[in-house]
């Protein structure tokens, strides 16, 4: 039973332990994946802005150099017609402007819009006049303008600027525009530290996560924040509001991705932790359980004195009865014990209306008995008279030793002639019964005197009285009779 208290708590607490796992583990896994989650997200927008930031530099590098080509009494010269040479001195092949400047095309139109001179490094497109068409028409509002365009699906920073003399003045006859081709490759490589890939896509996402940069009015970001990546769409738009195209940038989730391992390391630490303290409960209880079971043995074997000491008493107390009862020699009442039995059996009588008597026996010559053969012969004599009356007399019959070699037996509920005939019987038989020791015959007799109870006043003594002198009427007459009143 003890056993299986034990086997019950193992497994009761295997499986709290499980449990306490299994939710330890679940809710580091959910802190951990949250916190990292955040860590991610900051980490991406950090990257965003210092992207934007690039694109912005680039865009502010362009306008510079449109700015100080506009703003340059040659090109000045150029549009008012009083500068043929400008193209030559300029843009001559094997001069490699464009290449140096880290540009795609240089335009300059008119005030009509019309294209007076362009050229290219690495165009495009198959038809730069259509190009061409598109951006100064889509410009025609704008006298100075930087920003981030798109024709036929290819983005390009752009920047335009009025031309006007080196010192500001002058009538402006036309405009200087600056063209760079936005390359997917290139922003890669310039920003390998920052995204894993960068690509370009034409569709717009409409997200409600999208946010607008800071100081980039024409931009949206959308971001897509899974497990293993972030996925962000950085949207640009024209001053029209329309959508052009989106740098999509994918990173790798290395925070996220470093983290599982810390959260797995954790929750093994975490566990071994709990496994620790659930084995110190656990040994605490076994612990308590085997102080039971000690306990337990401790307390039977209590048990186990507490009951011999209990049948000890019992013993001692029967034996301390026959003492404080029974006379030593004979084994029957003695003269207390016979007087207090008597004494409730007359009451007895009393309440039930019914016959008492007392017979007292007195053995004869006694005296000479012991002179004769001894006094360990008489004590044979007086327990083998005890015992042929015994066989004699009926369990309710109280028979008691009052004296040396006196006898009494109180009798209830009998008739005056069924007692004398018991007597009778008495004295006869201890007559034929001899006392044999050691091949000597002891041959003795007895004088009965009973007394029958008058009336309910009479006490115990008082009838004993009526019997003793019976008795002593017996041993007048001769002896070994028996005299009632
Ligand atoms: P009577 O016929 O008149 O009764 O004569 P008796 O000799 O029997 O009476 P008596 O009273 O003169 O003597 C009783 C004797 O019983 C005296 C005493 O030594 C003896 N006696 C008393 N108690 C014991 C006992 O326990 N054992 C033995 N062996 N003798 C005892
Ligand atoms: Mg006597
Ligand atoms: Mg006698």
């Amino acid at each position: 039973m003890r056993l299986n208290n034990l086997r019950v708590n193992l497994l009761f607490f295997s499986f709290a332990y499980i449990i306490s796992v299994f939710i330890f583990t679940f809710f580091s896994y959910r802190f951990f994946i949250n916190s990292f989650n955040h860590i991610e997200e900051k980490i991406n927008k950090r990257n965003i802005t210092t992207f934007l930031k690039s694109v912005d530099k680039s865009l502010n590098n362009i306008k510079n150099i449109t700015v100080d080509y506009a703003i340059w009494d040659d090109t000045y010269k150029f549009v008012n017609d009083t500068n043929k040479e400008y193209i030559h001195e300029n843009f001559r092949d094997g001069s490699n402007t464009l290449e140096d400047l880290q540009i795609n095309t240089i335009m300059i139109i008119n005030n009509e819009n019309k294209v007076l001179y362009s050229t290219y490094f690495d165009s495009l497109f198959d038809d730069n006049k259509k190009f061409e068409y598109f951006i100064s028409n889509k410009l025609k509002e704008k006298k100075n303008f930087t920003g981030i365009l798109t024709f036929n699906k290819i983005p390009f920073f752009l920047s335009k600027s009025v031309i006007l003399k080196s010192d500001r003045s002058g009538t402006t006859r036309g405009s200087l525009i600056i063209i760079k081709f936005l390359d997917s490759k290139e922003l890669s490589i310039e920003n390998e530290s920052l995204f894993k890939t960068i690509s370009f896509d034409f569709i717009e996402q409409e997200k409600s996560l999208a946010y607008t940069m800071k100081g980039f009015e024409n931009i949206k970001v959308v971001t897509q924040l899974q497990e293993l990546e972030t996925t962000n769409k950085i949207q640009f738009y024209d001053f029209d509001k329309q959508f052009l195209f989106s740098i999509k940038t994918i990173n790798e989730n290395l925070v996220i991705s470093q983290g599982k391992d810390i959260i797995v390391v954790f929750n093994l630490i975490g566990s071994l932790i709990l496994l620790v303290i659930f084995s110190i409960v656990f040994q605490n209880q076994r612990l308590i359980l085997n102080q039971n079971k000690i306990l337990n043995k401790k307390i039977i074997k209590r048990t186990r004195q507490l009951n011999r000491a209990y049948k000890n008493l019992k013993s001692k107390n029967r034996e301390l009865f026959k003492i404080a009862n029974l006379d030593a020699l004979t084994g029957i009442n003695n003269r207390a014990s016979y007087f207090s039995r008597s004494i409730n059996t007359l009451k007895e009588s009393n309440k039930s209306y019914s016959e008492f008597a007392v017979l007292i026996i007195d053995i004869d010559y006694f005296k000479k008995i012991n002179d004769t053969y001894s006094h360990s012969v008489g004590d044979k004599v007086l327990k083998s008279f005890t015992q042929t009356v015994g066989e004699l007399i009926s369990e309710d019959m109280i028979f008691g030793r009052i004296g040396g070699e006196e006898f009494c037996i109180t009798i209830y509920n009998k008739d005056e002639e069924d007692i004398y005939r018991l007597s009778e019987q008495i004295r006869t038989r201890c007559v034929n019964t001899p006392v044999i020791v050691d091949d000597i015959v002891v041959k003795y007799t007895v004088s009965i005197g009973i007394a029958m109870k008058k009336s309910a006043t009479q006490t115990i003594d008082e009838i004993l009285h009526n019997a003793d002198l019976m008795l002593y009427k017996a041993k007048e007459g001769g002896r070994n009779r028996v005299i009632r009143r």
